[in-house]
């Protein structure tokens, strides 16, 4: 039996890296040293009385999988402890996190205000699908504040941010926009895919919920789909509980247990890639068939005394525009050999995305250029190879232009 005197025996006495190794861990009465996977969909009672408590919720425990389950709840436990949180709810993608978290807030005649440079889901789900459900959006430049202050209606009832966004890299200030956001009676929504929960903390900065991809950084090595919503326990654990037990976007409890081994190592990948991805983006600023590179760890980004007040790491995350057009981009692309061409990020393996033909293909020329995403910009995301090969793979494809 571990020490009840022994500091180290309560998880708030723990360091970070301490915890993801160790938090939210329920082990079984077998004592296994890795999480159990929970794979079952239901849970069984002693007697119908207890049913029936349970249903009353007048005794803790399980029902169904949809509500709640061991595997998931370790996860959950887990990332709310890193991310500082009272509470969190998983979900079975990191789209299902951003639809929950928005649906929890949101009521037909409600307005929304969020940065235009968005991921292209989450774009749609505010432009094209809230509508239908009489929510209607303003999207502004997330780079000054004010744009968010001229935006906000009688009836905003949320802000949603992406920042760093995707795939440019520009910043949204976090704690300006809370404050906006709380002036005007509305919560504050923050997609902290990009920077991770490593160097970047919202809930400390004035947000209200966090939402993850977990299919990203938290996962790290491609294999499963997941996401997850963290906040306080009363918009956590009131309706965004709620409305995944009711309409069931719930993460599978074997994805859960791949996001929470994802997490031991979670701090470990990040740093590694962002050492490298400084490194490479020094390269590219410095190679003469690159015009322009976007990286925020970067003191030639135009935000990059925002970047230093409200981020602790630069993030694995570039974006480059090559000397060239679209054929050039590609011929870049295409003759890398290290490097994947995917559109997925936060991956061990590092990986190029052409933004315009691809993730960002269905916003009209117009919005795309408004948005910098010009037929010469690269999108990179920076796994965990050797730097150096990282960066002859790039000098490579980049003397292909
Ligand atoms: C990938 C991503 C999402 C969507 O996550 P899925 O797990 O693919 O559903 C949302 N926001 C950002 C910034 C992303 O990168």
């Amino acid at each position: 039996m571990p020490d009840d005197k022994n500091p180290l025996a309560q998880d708030r006495n723990r360091a970070s890296r301490t915890r993801l190794v160790h938090g939210g861990t329920q082990r079984s009465g077998f004592g296994e040293t890795s999480e159990a996977i929970f794979m079952n969909s239901g849970f069984s009672y002693p007697d119908s009385g207890a049913a029936e408590a349970r249903f009353r919720g007048e005794s803790e425990g399980h029902i169904y999988s949809r509500f709640s389950n061991p595997s998931v709840d370790m996860f959950q436990d887990r990332m709310a402890m890193l991310e500082g949180a009272e509470a969190a709810r998983a979900t079975a993608t990191g789209m299902a996190a951003v639809t929950t978290a928005l649906m929890a807030q949101l009521r037909a005649g409600d307005h929304v205000v969020a940065s235009r440079a968005l991921f292209g889901g989450c774009r749609f789900v505010i432009e094209d699908y809230l509508p239908r459900w009489g929510v209607n959006s303003t999207l502004v430049d997330g780079r000054d504040p004010e744009n968010f202050a001229s935006a906000m209606q009688k009836n905003t009832r949320a802000v949603f941010i992406e920042t760093p966004t995707n795939p440019t890299l520009e910043l949204v200030d976090i704690r300006a926009v809370a404050d906006i956001a709380h002036a005007h009676g509305a919560k504050l929504v923050v997609d902290n895919v990009f920077a991770t929960s490593v160097w970047q903390k919202p809930l400390q900065l004035g947000a209200d919920l966090v939402v993850y991809s977990a299919t990203k950084h938290i996962d790290g090595q491609g294999r499963a789909l997941g996401g997850i919503i963290l906040g306080s326990r009363e918009l956590v654990e009131a309706d965004i509980h709620t409305i995944i037990r009711q309409t069931g976007p719930s993460i599978s409890p074997f994805n859960a247990w791949v996001m929470l081994k994802g997490l031991e190592t979670l701090e470990l990948r990040v740093e590694q890639m962002t050492r490298s991805a400084g490194k490479i983006a020094d390269f590219l600023s410095a190679h003469p068939r690159v015009r322009r590179v976007f990286y925020p760890g970067n003191e030639n980004h135009p935000q990059y005394d925002l970047a230093r007040r409200q981020m602790q790491g630069g993030s694995n995350m570039i974006a480059l525009e090559v000397d060239g057009n679209k054929q050039a981009a590609f011929e870049c692309a295409d003759a890398l050999s290290v490097i994947l061409i995917s559109n997925n990020l936060g991956d061990a393996k590092s990986i190029i995305s052409h933004p315009a033909t691809t993730t960002h293909q269905r916003l009209s020329e117009e919005v795309r250029a408004e948005l910098g995403i010009g037929d010469n910009l690269l999108r990179l995301s920076i796994g965990l190879e050797d730097v150096d090969d990282l960066i002859a793979d790039l000098d490579f494809g980049l003397g292909k232009i």
